[in-house]
């Protein structure tokens, strides 16, 4: 079979690899049907994402139908659509022990750490599998993982109806993560510096749009709220400027979600924080948010086609990438199939 590998900084290939074989009763083998290209993708195939390792076999974003199961394996039968949570945790540091596995002081992801899902079948424990309900269109099954990250967010933010809140940025994560706060009645308010992206927002369900290139946010924020500032602040911009942006959006008893992995320094005072008593979560991965992504997909509260703006076949992942680079502002996300 075969798989999408970097082998080093800007080489990538197609190879050769052997079928995976169910080794413990809790395997599960899926015939991956789709697959999301993330940022962190990129950053891999342009040596920028520092997490990474070479050579490996990328894709975090992966989805497919169940082809083979353990004799332990009792919630997924073959012939499940299932969508992969890529998270590897050891289940005994602190934050396993109290819930929080996706800040696993030993984690590792699938397709950045180790070995990822943008292979033919792919073999995972039954825990790191969630299924649908219902026929799916299979090209969106490598959706579900970004969504899961906007879900994150929202609940590391405890996002509740009516309130307000600021997404800067209006790439994939702040969509998705636009989407679950719409799907919970928040009122959003979201910026870029493409037109057409904010189009897209808008089109997807974002309140209000703010060029900023155009556009006082400042004075917009003031209308969004009369004057009270940003209850709630997400930036997925992720410089240091636009965190210290964030911090100064922020009403008084404010909440920021921080979800940058850059390691430049940013200029935020104590003070800016301690006046307001601002809450600032930092959000990373999902924690058990597959299950209700999956049905946020179903009864269509969440929206996956719209996010998808072109298909490639897996054997095309070069093409994909240059498509990527060549187009960003264009494009939200690029589905690889496996067909
Ligand atoms: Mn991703
Ligand atoms: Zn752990």
């Amino acid at each position: 079979m075969k798989a999408v590998k970097v082998l080093e900084p800007f080489k990538i290939d197609i190879i050769e690899i052997d079928m995976p074989k169910i080794e413990n009763e809790y395997d599960v083998i899926v015939k991956v049907t789709s697959g999301g290209i993330c940022g962190s993708d990129m950053g891999i195939w342009n040596g920028t994402n520092s997490l990474a390792t070479y050579p490996r076999i990328i894709g975090h974003e992966f989805g497919g139908v169940v082809n083979e199961i353990g004799s332990g394996v009792k919630n997924v039968k073959i012939g499940d659509r299932v969508a992969v949570d890529p998270i590897v945790s050891c289940g005994h540091c602190y934050a396993c022990t109290i819930g929080r596995h996706n800040v696993c002081s030993t984690l590792e992801v699938m397709g950045v750490h180790r070995d990822g899902g943008f292979t033919e079948y792919v073999k995972v424990p039954e825990k790191n599998i969630h299924k649908f309900h219902i026929d799916f269109d299979e090209s969106l099954l490598g959706l579900v993982e970004p969504f899961t990250i906007g879900m994150q967010i929202n609940n590391r933010l405890q996002t509740q109806k009516d309130e307000r809140m600021l997404i800067m940025g209006s790439g994939p994560i702040g969509i998705c993560a636009m989407q679950v706060a719409k799907s919970r009645g928040v009122k959003v308010l979201m910026t870029d510096i493409v037109m057409e992206r904010l189009e897209k927002a808008k089109d997807m369900g974002a309140d209000e749009i703010v060029l900023t290139t155009k556009d006082n946010l400042n004075d917009r924020i003031n209308k969004f709220t009369n004057g009270e500032g940003m209850p709630i602040v997400l930036d997925t911009v992720c410089i240091p400027e636009t965190f210290e942006e964030s911090i100064s959006y922020a009403s008084p008893a404010g909440r920021v979600a921080v979800i940058g992995l850059k390691n430049k320094p940013s200029n935020i005072v104590m003070a800016d924080i301690t006046k307001k008593e601002l809450t600032i979560v930092g959000s990373r991965l999902n924690c058990n948010c597959f299950d209700e992504v999956i049905e946020g997909f179903e009864t269509k509260k969440l929206n996956p086609e719209k996010l998808k703006t072109k298909e490639f076949n897996f054997m095309d992942a070069r093409a994909a990438i240059d498509a990527i680079e060549k187009y960003p502002q264009n494009i939200l996300k690029v589905v690889l199939k496996f067909e």
